[in-house]
């Protein structure tokens, strides 16, 4: 944690945890770098659904080229926040009522996920007009992924059996002019396996477009850029991914590339911070009980790993009684949920953890608080802290997000 990070975290009082801080100078650092390693002619979209708290959205907002949403509440969050900026409209089972709101939010693609998806927006345009990529599950062959979309039986995107028949539509219909491709086939990739698919996702679309006698203008790749919860220093290799687009470019000069990251662009910009409220022991394992818990930071419960977590210690005790502590044993960092699911981190060994210590779970800023079940228990919500400058943290926001 940043010096200045952790400063902050000592000034925190014991009613403000649990508490989400967001990093908003590193935010703007990583963001700047990821930006610099990939080519200019790379369009970046910020896929909206990994946080979408408009702080962080007003950082990346300068260095992104528009933002990717899967719903008629994300086009208005974004739409309310950026009225200029460019939106790509995704995700199955897009009603003919969020249709209607994304045309008439001006967003600059569709991407069109069934053919039944293409006949419902017919009778919906009106005397409007559409951009649409079709989303296309495509037979890729996909190496240890956390998360695979397609490739598979998939309920995302469109056979590629079935985007014949979408042309047809298209044709017959003046009104909606068919841009290109998109693809978005897994998360968890690698930069080394984001390349060979997307190699792969570029030959097959050069062949089909060839065979239809259509100008592919543009192919979305998606987004699924790996972070390594098990290794947080390890991050998607941007410098060697960018170098990857760069030869990609070069071979396709007239192509539009555009990408769709969420999870790593913004997962280490945030942290949870809590409190140890016990240490207990149940047959001879240690055992941490947070203020908090999963139904604030669902990440690790949704996606089965140990939460990456600092120690921040506080050494004031004011009990008469010996300070319940574990040293030098693994320890399971559980929440205040009765379920035993309720886990943040699994026989994780620490140096030493008390009662009345501060944990900071890292990689909080992605699929963390608004994947989170808040209403189960009825526990209060963490505090919301959005960390503006490096040297003097000001301390902003107290109020209570709601989902
Ligand atoms: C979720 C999603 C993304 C972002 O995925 P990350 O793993 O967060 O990078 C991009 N595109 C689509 C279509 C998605 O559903």
């Amino acid at each position: 944690m940043r010096p200045a990070l952790l400063h902050y975290v000592h000034q925190l009082a014991d009613d403000d945890l649990p508490a989400y801080i967001y990093d908003l100078p590193g935010l703007r650092e990583h963001i700047r770098a990821i930006r610099a390693a990939l080519p200019e002619r790379i369009e970046m979209l910020y896929a909206a659904k990994a946080n979408s708290d408009p702080q962080l959205l007003h950082v990346l907002a300068g260095h992104v080229d528009g933002f990717e949403v899967a719903s008629g509440g994300e086009v208005r969050h974004i739409r309310g926040l950026f009225p200029d900026a460019p939106i790509a409209f995704g995700g199955p089972g897009k009603t003919p009522a969020e249709l209607d709101q994304a045309l008439n939010a001006g967003v600059q693609r569709l991407h069109i996920e069934s053919e039944h998806e293409l006949r419902t927006l017919t009778t919906v345009l009106g005397d409007r007009t559409a951009d649409i990529l079709l989303r296309v599950n495509l037979p890729v062959v996909l190496r240890s992924v956390a998360l695979a979309m397609g490739g598979k039986p998939s309920p995302f995107g469109l056979d590629p059996s079935h985007l014949d028949r979408c042309l047809d539509i298209v044709a017959a219909d003046p009104r909606i002019r068919l841009r290109g491709l998109h693809v978005h086939l897994a998360s968890g990739l690698t930069a080394t396996a984001h390349l060979a698919l997307t190699d792969q996702v570029l030959a097959w679309a050069g062949k089909w477009a060839h065979r239809h006698g259509i100008d592919l203008a543009e192919i979305n790749i998606g987004g699924g850029m790996s972070v390594g919860y098990a290794h947080p220093q390890q991050l998607f290799d941007w410098p060697a991914f960018g170098a990857g687009l760069r030869r990609a470019l070069a071979r396709h000069p007239h192509l539009t590339l555009r990408i769709e990251p969420g999870r790593a662009v913004t997962a280490y910009c945030g942290w949870y911070v809590t409190q140890v409220l016990d240490v207990k022991f149940s047959r001879g394992e240690a055992f941490a009980v947070l203020r908090g818990g999963t139904h604030h930071l669902r990440t690790p419960a949704a996606k089965q790993h140990d939460q990456p977590f600092e120690i921040v210690p506080d050494d004031s005790w004011h009990q008469p009684w010996d300070r319940p502590e574990t040293r030098n044993e693994p320890v399971t960092l559980v929440g205040q949920l009765c379920t035993p699911k309720d886990v943040l981190a699994r026989r994780v060994m620490v140096d030493r953890l008390r009662v009345g210590d501060r944990v900071a779970f890292a990689m909080a800023g992605a699929y963390a608080w608004n994947i989170s079940h808040h209403a189960f228990l009825m526990h209060p919500h963490p505090t919301f802290h959005h960390v503006n400058d490096a040297e003097t943290p000001v301390l902003d926001t107290h109020a209570c997000q709601t989902s």
